[in-house]
């Protein structure tokens, strides 16, 4: 038994040192040191040992027991170790890597547009309304002057969602809530997304616009004519040309659009103002007294002017862009000029 026991230790000791996982030496300690392992099937035999063997090996065993503890032990210390640095050497982290850079977004040219055309109005005294840009035919339509056999409905090709529901086709409806939400005066711009039925090289079927208008007593067309002027000299640059064309719009009589002097060739002729050396880029006139009655205004008291333009177009001839598409296909090489 003596000799079972010290063949016990040396082959313990070897399977000891050679587990290389925590786990493996766990199954070496079962085997060795189990209710079912080695040891026990040893330590079975005492029954037939003479009483002066008995206290001499059950010693024996129990500095076995020890000895293959002691060295489980040890070993389990060593593979700890080993597993700690190992993990340490795997999740090394270079820190002197450069990081990988976050592009940042931007805002979109027509949101810029937006804000510097509307902080220029602000300066001048005009607050900002809102709309809803899916709209009853009344306020884009018929408050505006634009009964249903009117032949201007022609001119803009309509989103109908119902008989009496539309797309906005312009920002004018605010004109008509906000007329009717406030009394004169009012000094407003409404600046929005409109919809038409239109899709092509110049044209797409979503823009934008901004709508202003002014209503007070006694607003002439003098009045019109000078804020418009200020707009166009602070927007694109003091001393440019500013002519007023006649025109015609329904909700505003009399109507006229505005030019400015080519911001591409200085007037001198050129591709983008087709060699006439101006550019069209406003819609204006004196607010009709058929839409002064549709919101209860009293055009014997009261007069105003109202205008409109294109924000894409404001943009194009600002930032010199010359595909309408460029603002739609939100390719990240056009957009991040303007970060
Ligand atoms: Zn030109």
């Amino acid at each position: 038994m003596k000799q079972r026991l010290e063949d016990l230790l040396a082959s313990g000791r070897e399977s000891i040192s050679a587990a290389g996982y925590e786990s493996e030496l766990q199954d070496v300690r079962v085997r060795l040191l189990g209710k079912k392992g080695e040891l026990t099937a040893i330590m079975k035999g005492m029954g037939q040992l003479t009483a002066e063997e008995r206290p001499v090996i059950g010693a024996l065993a129990n500095k076995v027991k020890e000895e293959i503890e002691s060295l489980i032990a040890d070993r389990q210390s060593v593979l700890k170790e080993a597993a700690i640095e190992g993990r340490l050497q795997s999740e090394t982290i270079d820190v002197t890597l450069p990081g990988r850079r976050v592009k940042s977004g931007s805002k979109h040219p027509i949101t810029l547009v937006t804000e510097e055309v509307t902080a220029i109005f602000a300066s001048l005294g005009f607050g900002v309304e809102e709309g809803p840009e899916v709209e009853k035919d009344f306020y884009n339509f018929e408050a505006l002057n634009i009964p249903k056999d009117h032949p201007a409905r022609d001119m803009q090709d309509t989103f109908y969602i119902g008989d009496e529901t539309v797309l906005r086709t312009h920002t004018s409806p605010v004109q008509i809530r906000t007329m009717l939400k406030y009394e004169p005066p009012v000094r407003v711009i409404a600046p929005g997304t409109v919809y038409r039925r239109d899709s092509d090289l110049t044209h797409s079927p979503m823009f934008h616009q901004v709508e202003g208008f002014l209503v007070d007593r006694d607003i002439t067309f003098g009045d019109l004519k000078g804020i418009l002027t200020t707009f166009i000299n602070r927007y694109f640059g003091e001393g440019i040309g500013v002519r007023f064309r006649p025109s015609f719009f329904p909700f505003t009589e009399p109507s006229a659009e505005v030019d400015m002097q080519c911001v591409i060739c200085g007037g001198s002729g050129c591709r983008v103002c087709k060699n006439s050396g101006w550019l069209e880029i406003l819609g204006s006139g004196m607010i009709d007294p058929e839409v002064f009655r549709s919101v209860e205004y009293d055009s014997d008291k009261y007069s105003g002017f109202a205008f409109g333009m294109g924000l894409e177009r404001i943009a194009m001839l600002k930032y010199g862009v010359n595909d309408l598409r460029l603002f739609f296909e939100n390719d990240y090489r056009f957009l991040s000029q303007f970060a």
